[in-house]
């Protein structure tokens, strides 16, 4: 059964259209990258699949079940938002155990998975530290290890990169790469780095002006472009 279904997904912020369409189906631990330019409506995808927000029209489905059907808690689907969004007066072990507190699970559990959290992404050291004495690397893998404690059958990631300076983008790329080889999980992430998503996933879809304008392995979207913003925005040789 695919982890996660979008199908026809339409979505207009008043009158102007954003999502055109969209429809997409994962494979079970399956890496996909939406890769588009500023604009093109990849955050506002993301927030529907994590059931922030609702579709106009569409459906998603994740185990073949719709969404918006499912209560917010049991959704199996764990976002890591672009912007970190730490609660600057908790701990980092307070920040991680905070969605596993209102979810009521059992104390002993919460502590099990915070370590565990912690010693993937080697942040064990600073647990009882405040976001503000990290730095923009460190707290963005308390974020990650926020969406990690959650044991998600999907992670969203939304431009996990894009605040981090180059050589920790490298680092940090590598740490997702690990990731998932260590989680029975599916991953989308939005990005509008193609060297992010080429790197990353497994498939690729290309977003312009609304819509999907390709859909396929890194190299094959390199290598035969559907259409010239395609060829483009990727870097294909001419
Ligand atoms: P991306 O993440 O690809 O940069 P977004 O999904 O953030 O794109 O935004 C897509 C479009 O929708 C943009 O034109 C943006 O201004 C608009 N938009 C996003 N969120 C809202 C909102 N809450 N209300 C109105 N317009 C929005
Ligand atoms: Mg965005």
């Amino acid at each position: 059964m695919n982890s996660l279904e979008l199908i026809n997904v339409r979505k207009a912020y008043g009158k102007t259209p954003v999502l055109d369409d969209i429809s997409l189906a994962l494979e079970p631990r399956e890496f996909v990258a939406f890769l588009g330019p500023s604009g093109s409506g990849k955050s506002t995808l993301l927030r529907i699949i994590a059931g922030l927000e609702t579709a106009d029209a569409g459906e998603v489905r994740l185990d073949g079940r719709r969404i918006d059907q499912l209560p917010p808690g049991d959704r199996g689907v764990a976002m890591v938002f672009q912007h970190y969004a730490l609660y600057p007066h908790m701990t980092v072990r307070g920040n991680m155990a905070f969605g596993l507190k209102n979810a009521h699970v059992p104390p002993a559990e919460i502590a099990a998975r915070v370590a565990e959290a912690a010693r993937i992404l080697e942040i064990e050291a600073h647990l009882d530290k405040r976001p503000g004495q990290l730095s923009g690397g460190q707290r963005q893998r308390v974020a990650i290890g926020r969406a990690i404690v959650k044991h998600p059958r999907l992670f969203l990631l939304d431009e996990p990169l894009s605040n981090l300076d180059a050589a920790l983008r490298m680092r940090t790329r590598l740490e997702l790469a690990d990731l998932r080889q260590r989680v029975d999980a599916a991953f989308v992430m939005v990005t509008h780095d193609q060297a992010e998503a080429m790197t990353l996933a497994d498939r690729i879809v290309v977003m312009n002006d609304r819509r999907i304008q390709q859909v396929g392995a890194p190299m094959e979207i390199y290598l035969r472009p559907a259409n010239s913003f395609v060829a483009r925005f990727v870097g294909s040789p001419a």
